[in-house]
């Protein structure tokens, strides 16, 4: 019996029939163009219902949705998703009432971990760290092949762990964040301080002017020619990033630590970073531990692993 996965992202949601082993038998990916609750729950009802027939499988068992937010633990309701603008939706019912199946509403670094725990990087281990640097930045503890989800399921912020006391604004309202320096928004909005101030850096000359050029990719790029704007914005991130996933390493004493995450993907520098930071900043018992990888399932770790934590 296949179950369906979503993942439910700010701009797309995508559908996909999966079975028990994590195989993709048939997936859909659709623009929630109308971001109301109503409308997003209409869009997955129908691409569920393209992906069913597509796989020729029969009914399926039930639906698992992985998404960025705050969830009300495993009542369904969605309490807050900065990306969609919703607050205290209850999705997770909505959805069951179109599909006619139940629906388990799930984190999307947990649906995340859950996948590659199961049919990816992780495979095998039952102790792992799962880092995801995207626009923001999280993780996912994987502890005796359970995940860890603390007294209100929010265990694993590690976006909001402050680097630095009294620092930079962050979008959750507190300052010094992790996010505020690395996720890949914050690193553009650095970048475009620097151009706004009018500082020479090859950055203008790698964007045109352009600040909707301005991407993490392109950081790296300036970094990489030593220029000092660039650089400065660079060292300061992963240096940040690489000190905090290796006192994470120390602290949980993983198996293995599995980076994903759209920053992560594009800025192949900053990923390497991330493995030298563990082996020259984690404690020597827990770095001797841990395998370092990158996400197998690439960007399907979470519809994956979403359907897998279906009902
Ligand atoms: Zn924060």
């Amino acid at each position: 019996l296949a179950t369906l996965g979503i993942d439910l992202g700010g701009t797309f949601a995508r559908a996909a029939i999966v079975e028990k082993d994590g195989t993709i038998l048939a997936a859909a990916k659709m623009a929630l163009t109308d971001r109301t609750p109503e409308a997003v729950v209409h869009a997955i009802t129908q691409a569920s219902r393209d992906a069913v027939t597509a796989a020729g499988v029969g009914p399926i068992e039930g639906c698992g949705v992985g998404v960025a937010g705050q969830l009300r633990g495993e009542t369904g309701v969605i309490a807050i998703a900065p990306n969609l603008g919703w607050r205290e939706v209850p999705f997770g019912q909505m959805l069951a009432d179109a599909l006619g199946r139940p629906v388990r509403v799930v984190n999307d670094l947990a649906a995340a971990a859950w996948g590659e725990l199961h049919a990816g990087a992780g495979k095998g281990a039952r102790d792992l760290l799962v880092v995801f640097v995207g626009s923001g930045v999280g993780s996912c503890i994987i502890s005796n092949g359970q995940i860890v989800r603390g007294a209100n399921g929010m265990a694993g912020e590690l976006g909001h762990i402050k680097v630095v006391a009294n620092g930079r604004m962050c979008g959750c309202g507190q300052k010094g964040c992790l996010e505020a320096y690395v996720g890949g928004h914050n690193l553009i909005a650095q970048m475009r301080e620097a151009l706004e101030q009018g500082r020479p850096t090859a950055l203008t000359a790698l964007t045109g002017g352009d600040p909707l050029r301005l991407t993490p990719a392109v950081l790296e790029e300036a970094a990489r020619a030593n220029d000092p704007i660039a650089l400065g914005i660079y060292e300061t991130a992963v240096g940040y990033l690489a000190v905090a996933i290796a006192n994470q390493v120390t602290v949980l004493n993983p198996a293995r630590l599995i980076r994903g995450g759209g920053v992560l993907t594009h800025a192949p520098g900053m990923r390497a970073k991330v493995a030298e930071g563990v082996a020259a900043f984690a404690s020597v018992t827990s770095r001797s531990a841990v395998t370092v990888l990158e996400a197998a399932l690439r960007d399907d770790s979470g519809l994956i692993g979403a359907a897998l934590l279906a009902t």
